[in-house]
């Protein structure tokens, strides 16, 4: 957890999580005090088609109830992987489902539904357009990253959908399952006033957290002046802030460190044609953090 200057408390959490209650190489047991010891605040563990519960561990973590299911095996007819967490009971998904079925029923279970790594699955927008209701996307997915694998970032399918007017919101995860370097990598930081089970969801659904390895930011948007700013506390070292919209050409799309000064502030003026925008910062040591896509105007 931390305390931003204008004194709000983020929480930090992991939203997709394996063990060995499927295919991960660490207990349950472990798990939770692994990420508990780098600093976590919740914690969701997703094994493939188990259930895990809602509770509060011993150690103090906040643990939200999680799955994640798989549909289709081919990238021609579709790879969808949904992760559902913070359910109540049994959502009752079975594999005879359909990936909206499956959306339908975690949300009718109280539940919030993320469609996991779209890059990885190599989601084409034509299997993605007709999903309604996916409250989450992941942007970055630790696990799909080398060295095992390859295409964790899927900003690309983001920009997208947002192009197209879906704008589902955005969270980085680790989907760790070997624990030798896919974990306690990317996660997010969700603003609320104490860590409960209902404070947690409800922010997500109003989307006020935003993922991240490493720096934080603060993006807002003027929409009057047509701004959008980014403050990053100079302790995180940021050296970039790039920013994503429809535009395909702009001459200005980044911000950059003076020297070995870190980037405190950056600002992007929007020219009018962009429907959406969206912050990407980058510190000195590699590390990412990603701001939600802000709808600008109708497409
Ligand atoms: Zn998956
Ligand atoms: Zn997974």
């Amino acid at each position: 957890m931390y305390i931003d200057s204008t004194g709000a408390r983020w929480f930090k959490g992991n939203l997709h999580t394996h063990t060995t209650n499927s295919d991960g190489r660490i207990s349950p047991e472990d798990c939770v005090a692994l990420f508990r010891k780098n600093g976590y605040d919740f914690l969701s563990l997703t094994d493939h088609w188990k259930l895990s519960e809602t509770r509060i561990h011993e150690n103090g973590m906040l643990l939200l109830s999680g799955t994640e299911y798989d549909f289709g095996r081919t990238v021609q007819e579709g790879i969808y992987h949904i992760v559902g967490i913070g359910y109540r009971g049994d959502p009752g998904v079975t594999r005879q489902d359909t990936p909206q079925n499956c959306i339908d029923k975690i949300h009718a279970a109280g539940g919030l539904a993320d469609l996991a790594h779209p890059a990885w699955s190599m989601n084409s927008l034509d299997q993605l357009l007709p999903l309604r209701d996916v409250d989450y996307t992941e942007i970055f997915n630790s696990t799909s990253d080398l060295p095992r694998n390859c295409r964790p970032y899927s900003g690309e399918t983001v920009d997208l959908l947002a192009a197209r007017g879906i704008f589902w919101k955005t969270a980085a995860v680790d989907d760790c399952h070997w624990y030798e370097g896919d974990e306690c990598r990317s996660f997010i930081w969700v603003r609320a006033e104490d860590c409960t089970e209902e404070a947690i969801l409800s922010t997500m659904r109003r989307g006020d957290f935003y993922s991240s390895q490493g720096p934080r930011m603060s993006v807002t948007f003027d929409a009057d002046a047509g701004i959008v700013s980014v403050d990053c506390p100079p302790e995180d070292d940021v050296k970039t802030a790039v920013y994503f919209t429809d535009t395909a050409w702009t001459g200005h799309r980044s911000d950059n460190a003076a020297g070995d000064a870190p980037l405190t502030h950056g600002e992007f003026a929007l020219t009018g044609r962009e429907t959406f925008v969206r912050v990407e910062v980058v510190d000195r040591a590699g590390r990412y953090a990603w701001g939600q896509t802000v709808k600008v105007k109708e497409g």
